[in-house]
């Protein structure tokens, strides 16, 4: 039994410098918002935003907009607003089409710069999105010159020069592990491939808006990473990609698109790519879409991610604490590490009925989510998650658990979006 002090929680979410963010946020009614891993919420100015540039823009001035509202420098406004959150200088950032589309255009254009080496390293358990590009490419290619090698996170940690050495051309790897939110030491990873002449692409899927991150420091060549986790971005929001300076110039991307040549509005037959971060856009930049993102973004002005991070981790060790005060807790298994400073914004525990469990959860307006086989996420998005909403969160799971509610067949039919 426990009974959790939410006089303690009110006094901690009173001293948290972040709180007054909260309120940038529309937080569905008795809702604990446990899923910005998966989809950020939506701020008050993006509603605005998408409102104006429907009803005043896109009504009032049509096509005149791109002039006269600027939409056709969005998508380089956007990335440079995005660059501080990731430790970029201005113009290695742009915000276009998905995570899988630009890791596509990298992947591609790293192996290119590599000629000779054909291998490309990832990590096993990476998002399937990230290997399944690298498949396709292989396909493309001919396996002679695009081959995938997949290694366990692990095994590339303490062995690296067994699997990251001079046959390398490309190392892909994810800051933060999805399933596990098990997070790799990049800095140390980064340095060892140069040290072997590989370059490194890194997936800031779960990394961005979530916790410092430094590119530049870490001479990272290229980095993809989506907009609509961390940075609130909206559904389907799109994705940004980032490459360094010293790769621009002789940067040889293959979506070659009109948004991408040196010279879009001189309509010539034959494509030049433009030497700027420009020449990652393939086609006609989605506006609607990406003015949600950069009005998201805002609710990052002045915010230091040092802060967002002691944050995140604040809130997971307050979830894992109040946890364990509770008799159930045992048969969750916390498969995320134990150490924060080795963990995302995440956790994720094993549990048989982890999708009975969620779907509990969500009827009783915690929302978490499940992944295969058996592990529920909740996610902390240090932006407008209180410590009163992880009381409430484990307080409201450990009705569901002590009732044995999630037992009920109505949370044991698989929904298509988990
Ligand atoms: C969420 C996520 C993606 C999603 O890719 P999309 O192309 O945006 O659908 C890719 N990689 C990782 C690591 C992710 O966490």
């Amino acid at each position: 039994m426990s009974s959790i002090d939410f006089a303690a929680l009110a006094e901690r979410d009173h001293a948290d410098p972040l709180a007054a963010k909260r309120n940038l946020f529309r937080i569905p009614t008795d809702t604990i918002y446990l899923d910005g891993n998966s989809l950020g919420l939506m701020t008050h100015a993006t509603a605005t935003r998408v409102q104006e540039v429907v009803q005043r823009q896109w009504a009032n001035d049509g096509i005149k907009s791109w002039n006269q509202h600027d939409w056709v420098n969005l998508p380089s406004l956007v990335g440079d607003k995005i660059a501080p959150i990731i430790g970029a200088a201005p113009g290695q950032v742009i915000c276009c089409d998905s995570i899988s589309v630009n890791l596509f255009k990298v992947l591609s254009a790293a192996i290119k710069l590599q000629d000779g080496r054909t291998q490309v390293v990832s990590t096993q358990d990476n998002f399937p999105t990230d290997l399944y590009m690298v498949q396709g490419l292989s396909q493309l290619l001919g396996e002679k010159h695009c081959a995938l090698t997949t290694v366990d996170e692990n095994a590339i940690l303490e062995q690296p020069s067994q699997f990251i050495n001079e046959h390398t051309a490309v190392v892909l790897l994810t800051e933060v592990n999805f399933r596990t939110g098990r997070r790799l030491p990049l800095q140390q990873l980064i340095a060892h491939a140069h040290a072997v002449g590989a370059l490194v692409i890194v997936d800031l899927a779960h990394s961005a808006g979530a916790m410092p991150v430094e590119l530049d420091a870490w001479q990272a060549d290229f980095a993809v990473g989506c907009t609509y986790k961390y940075l609130n971005g909206g559904p389907g929001a799109p994705a940004f990609v980032y490459v360094a300076k010293r790769h621009l110039q002789r940067l040889n991307q293959p979506l070659a698109g009109w948004f991408g040549h040196a010279q879009p509005f001189a309509f010539d037959p034959v494509y030049q790519p433009a030497d700027t971060i420009k020449q990652m856009l393939s086609g006609t930049p989605s506006i609607i879409a990406m003015s949600a993102v950069d009005a998201a973004l805002d609710a990052f002005t002045g915010v230091d991610l040092q802060q967002v991070r002691e944050k995140s981790i604040a809130l997971s060790e307050l979830f894992l604490e109040l946890l364990a005060s509770y008799d159930f807790a045992h048969a969750f298994e916390c498969i995320s590490p134990a150490d924060p400073r080795a963990r995302g914004s995440q956790l994720s525990f094993a549990h048989d009925d982890a999708y009975a469990i969620c779907q509990a959860l969500i009827e009783a307006n915690v929302i978490a989510d499940f992944r295969a086989p058996n592990y529920l996420r909740v996610g902390f998005t240090p932006l407008y998650t209180s410590y009163t909403d992880i009381g409430v969160a484990v307080e409201r799971l450990a009705a569901i658990m002590q009732e044995e509610s999630y037992r009920a067949p109505r949370f044991q039919q698989r929904h298509a979006v988990t």
